[in-house]
This record gives C-alpha cells, structure tokens and sequence, in this order.
C-alpha cells in the first residue's frame, strides 16, 4: 500500500487517507473474524462463505459507465449474494441472464439467487462517480487514477471488500482521453484482494527493464515531465535483480509474466507506492527511488499474493515486504537499507515525533484500519525491525525460508502475522525460541520501542 514518506508526506498522506469512508460501506467491521485465517490456495473451498470467483470489469472512462460480471459461488443455502454497490448507480443487474430488480440496502445490493448453492453468473450495469481528489477513494478523472484501498472497491465496481475473498480479474478499459493511455491488467490471473485491480491514464512512455530467470518480463511506464526518462532509470536500475530474488527465493509470481511499474500522479501526496499488481503504482515524486519499486513489487508476494488475514494484520503485509525490500536490495548489491529505514522513519516514531503503537492488535477484523493507528509507518518499520533481529539471530537465509515456505503454502489466500511467527519459531532451533518470542514481544505487541532500538535494528 501507500508506502508513506517521512514525517514532512506523512501527514497530508493520512489526512487524504482518513476522508471519510462511504457512510453505507461496509469497511472492515462487516469481516467475520472466525473465518479470517482460514487461509490457504482456494480459500472459500468450504462453501460455507460467498465466493466470488472472477470478476470481468469494461470500464468506459469518458462515460463513467461500467459492466461488471462476476462468476459466483452463493454461500451455502443462502437467497442472496451481497455485493458492495456504495459508490455506484446501478443501471441494470442480471443473474444467470435474467433482469432482476434488487432493492440496494446500506450500500449493499441483495442479489437474489436460488438458495440450492449452484453457482451463479451476475451481471451489473453501472455509472461510477469521479472521486474527488480529496476523497481518493475510486477513480479521480483529475489526477487520471484509480485508488480503492483498503475497502473502497464499492466506488468502482460491484464487490466484496473482505479480505477472504479472493477474486480473479479480467478488464478492458476505453474512453481515455485522446493522446493518452490506459494501463491496467487484461487479467489477473490468480486470486487478488478487491483493491488491486486499477487503471492509470497519461501519457506515458515506456521503458524495458529486461526479464527475469523465470521468464516475468518488466517494464517502466514513466510520464513526462519532473523526473522523466532518467527518473525512471535510476528507480529501476535493480529492479528485475530484486524480483529475480523474490522469484527465485519466496517463490514463483502469482499475477502472471508481464509485470509493469507505473509513474501515478497523486497531486501533492504522490508518495510512496500501491500494490496494483501486476501494474503496480508508484507516485511521481518517488519514481526515482529503487526501494519504493522494490516494496511495491513485494507486496506481489505479501499484501496480494497472500492476503492478510484481519486487518490487524497489517503487519504481515507492510513490515514483511518493509524487510523484503531491504533483503533484496542487499542482495542484489544495492545499497543498504536499514540505516535509511532507522534514521528516516524509526527514530522519529520511537521518539515521539510521528505516530507510535502496538502494531499487532489482538483482535481480527474489528478495527477500521484508516482510523486506526497501525495505518501509520510504525507498522512498516517495527515489523521490519522485528525480521531484522530475527535475521540476526537465526540467519536470513534461514527466515527467508521460512517466508518461502508461508508463501507457498497461503498464495491465492490469506494468512495471519501470528503464522509467520509460528512457523520462524517451527523452522528454528528452540534454543532461540524465547529470544523470538521476545522479538514478537518488543517489536509487535509493546508501544514503547525497545532500549537501544536503533543500534539493534541497524546493525545488520
Ligand atoms: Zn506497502
């Protein structure tokens, strides 16, 4: 997600964040926190939850009018399929090719279907509003972006925003303005969370990055202007290193073979990046920047790949990929990330000059992460931290496989952070066990930064 930047971006950056959610969404308070973990490739196989399967989206730009038309699983024995219209004026819905007329309650459209479990194709026409570039929560025609993390998936098109439910996608996009481009997945080929599908229109240019070992070819799409062709250069330069070695180390790249980086303008807050896999964004002002390339890469591993379990878990998708990027770039001799990490953005959390917290609630799915602070970069820095020292004192070769291993076993569903450290306290020699525990501790379950946190997290 939107990888923020030190204390100066990080306020504009969370204000723009915290606009009010749509009054009727359901957000994450409407996750069912029993089911969250349930983890796993095809997670919803139990039947006991809706799953909506594919989703094939025709967005026409110029007209703000969509089509949307979801392959559906209906949840055992239930009449209906809720789908998430908040944002949306609904112009038509069908199921099975058969108009039905659905009343939309709270932002939720009850589709009805026959409670016998067969699967079900709905069908929905549909104007989408221009999201102002205040609300930044759908597409913004001002800025020529979409943006619909964590839950706004409403605004753009019929969904379920829960972090269960993975979805496959497949787009078509028209009415860009005349001379410019739309870039957004044709397919996403494997199960993604309701915010990553996105479309970015400019004038863009483009720049081949080469293909790594496994055959995933990369490219820069670049827009004219502040940092321009050399920008994009000097933010890529290791980029198909760095997802060679999440490639090659974590495991094989779930989105498909073409894998671009794109240049957003996000007006005064294009900071930072967003995991539109397999186009992902990164905002102007760091498209120069090779660690925001390599975040927003990793979270093609953690974040989308494996989704989260809770939105408390948090953690797992932006402390990991925090870590990721450090390890990759050290890696692939880039330069070294932790003192940037440590002086930029730690030491000011930890010294009460930017937001500090628990960054690994408790509960699951009954806080509302854009009001809540783990949406703050404590939660990237301090799980990146707490890897680091686990690196330190079992070895990273040994913690990337364990992160490997989590990958591989939970791609296409959710996990949780507290699997992660189940499975490094699984792979290692239980005479460190108390010493990860107290890692997980210090790092993850305590506000106050642990004594000597600098020197700790930045002797690497
Ligand atoms: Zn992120």
């Amino acid at each position: 997600m939107v990888h923020a930047h030190p204390v100066i971006a990080l306020l504009p950056l969370l204000l723009l964040a915290c606009a009010s959610p749509p009054g009727s969404g359901p957000g994450p308070q409407g996750g069912d926190s029993g089911t969250a973990d349930g983890g796993g490739p095809g997670d919803g196989g139990s039947g006991a939850e809706q799953d909506i399967v594919t989703t094939h989206l025709a967005l026409d730009l110029e007209n703000r009018t969509g089509v949307a038309t979801l392959q559906v699983q209906p949840a055992a024995g239930a009449s209906t399929v809720l789908l998430d219209v908040s944002g949306l004026d609904l112009r038509g819905v069908t199921v099975d090719g058969v108009a039905v007329g659905p009343e939309v309650r709270d932002g939720m459209l009850p589709v009805p279907v026959d409670p016998g479990g067969a699967p079900v194709q709905i069908e929905v026409a549909y104007d989408f509003p221009a999201r102002s570039d205040v609300d930044f929560d759908g597409w913004m025609p001002g800025l020529g972006v979409s943006f619909t993390w964590p839950y706004f998936c409403g605004n753009l098109y019929p969904c379920d925003p829960q972090l269960r439910d993975g979805v496959r996608y497949t787009m078509e996009v028209t009415g860009a303005p005349a001379g410019q481009r739309a870039i957004f997945p044709a397919r996403i080929p494997s199960d993604a969370p309701s915010y990553m599908p996105a479309v970015a229109v400019g004038d863009y240019q483009e720049l081949a990055l080469g293909t790594t070992s496994a055959g995933t070819t990369l490219r820069a799409l670049y827009l004219p202007g502040a940092s321009g062709l050399e920008g994009a250069q000097a933010g890529t330069e290791l980029l198909v290193d760095v997802f060679d070695y999440f490639e090659r180390v974590y495991g094989p790249y779930s989105f498909g073979a073409d894998v671009a980086t794109v240049e957003v303008d996000w007006g005064a807050d294009s900071w930072g990046g967003m995991e539109h896999h397999p186009y992902f964004h990164v905002g102007r002002f760091d498209f120069d920047d090779g660690e925001v390339h390599a975040h927003e890469a990793a979270h093609g591993w953690f974040g989308d790949g494996v989704r989260i379990g809770c939105w408390e878990d948090f953690v797992l998708s932006e402390g990991t990929v925090t870590y990721m990027a450090a390890r990759a770039t050290e890696q692939v001799g880039g330069r070294e990330l932790w003192s940037y990490y440590v002086e930029g953005f730690l030491i000011p959390i930890c010294e009460g000059l930017d937001v500090n917290t628990v960054v690994l609630p408790e509960t699951c799915n009954e806080i509302d992460l854009l009001h809540h602070d783990i949406w703050s970069l404590a939660t990237y820095m301090k799980g990146a931290c707490f890897y680091e020292e686990v690196a330190d004192l079992v070895g990273a070769d040994l913690l990337d496989e364990v992160i490997a291993e989590l990958y591989q076993e939970r791609v296409g569903g959710t996990a949780r952070m507290q699997d992660m450290i189940d499975r490094i306290l699984a792979r290692t020699d239980p005479s460190h066990h108390a010493a990860i525990e107290t890692l997980a501790e210090e790092w993850l379950r305590t506000e106050a930064c642990p004594k000597d946190y600098a020197e700790r997290c930045g002797a690497h």
